[in-house]
């Protein structure tokens, strides 16, 4: 199934709506690249914290950094983890704080143009199926397929706590579902890139399903474009 090079598969949707296992599962299927951007604007955040950098007084700060960050996803302990100049983020960029911090790093148009540059790089090379928020909106508008996830609120918070929960995290549901709430409609009423479907995209609502019963939708979804791409011999 798969390409040689770009985005095959744009995945869009708000915080918990399951899009990295989604996404996780579809590339390895599809036999492409997994890329969670959202990993990125977390590194961001958590280099900006480390550097003393508050979003609002140092955002041009903020801006030159997530510039001069090199970003690459490898294989380490069984999963993808995100390296920010060679060194292994994936723990501190998973907690709350930061998954909070993001979003309003994610807000300063500079970090936004390094890191969609950055983006649109890692597809020069490979084929990829990317998730995010603006994925099929503004970095790959031409994504063969274009997926916005969703699920209910609740059902999303559930979700996220059970993860922090099993990752040993010490937090409250109310406290999980307060901070959704708080990033969402952050994401979604920013100014650049807010978080809205893509007019081609495909909405799937998770609630109710498995994800199993999420990620063959998906698969059928993508071989579907790709048999209709080559009837149209393009
Ligand atoms: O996907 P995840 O929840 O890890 O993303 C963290 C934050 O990064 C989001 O709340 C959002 O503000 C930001 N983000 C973004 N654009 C993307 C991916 C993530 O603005 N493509």
């Amino acid at each position: 199934m798969s390409e040689r090079t770009g985005c095959m598969v744009a995945i869009d949707g708000p915080a918990g709506a399951g899009k990295s296992t989604v996404a996780r599962a579809v590339a390895r299927r599809a036999g492409c690249t997994y890329i969670d951007t959202g990993a990125m604007y977390r590194a961001v955040a958590y280099r900006a914290l480390l550097d003393g950098l508050q979003v609002g007084s140092d955002d041009r700060a903020i801006g030159e950094l997530a510039g001069t960050l090199t970003f690459e996803f490898r294989d380490s302990d069984g999963g993808d983890h995100l390296f920010v100049d060679g060194e292994d983020v994936e723990g501190p960029i998973r907690t709350p704080e930061i998954g909070n911090l993001s979003s309003s790093v994610s807000t300063i148009p500079a970090v936004r143009e390094h890191l969609v540059a950055a983006q649109r790089r890692m597809a020069e090379t490979r084929s990829v199926v990317m998730e995010g928020r603006d994925i099929g909106t503004v970095v790959f508008p031409d994504a063969l397929l274009k997926v916005f996830l969703t699920a209910s609120a609740e059902e999303r918070a559930r979700r996220r706590y059970e993860q922090l929960i099993a990752g040993g995290e010490d937090v409250s549901f109310e406290r999980v579902l307060a901070n959704q709430r708080e990033r969402d409609e952050r994401d979604s009423s920013r100014a650049i890139a807010p978080l809205r479907r893509a007019e081609d995209a495909v909405e799937v609502n998770s609630d109710g399903m498995s994800v199993e019963q999420v990620i063959d939708r998906v698969v059928e979804l993508l071989e579907r474009r790709l048999e209709e791409r080559d009837e149209q011999g393009a």
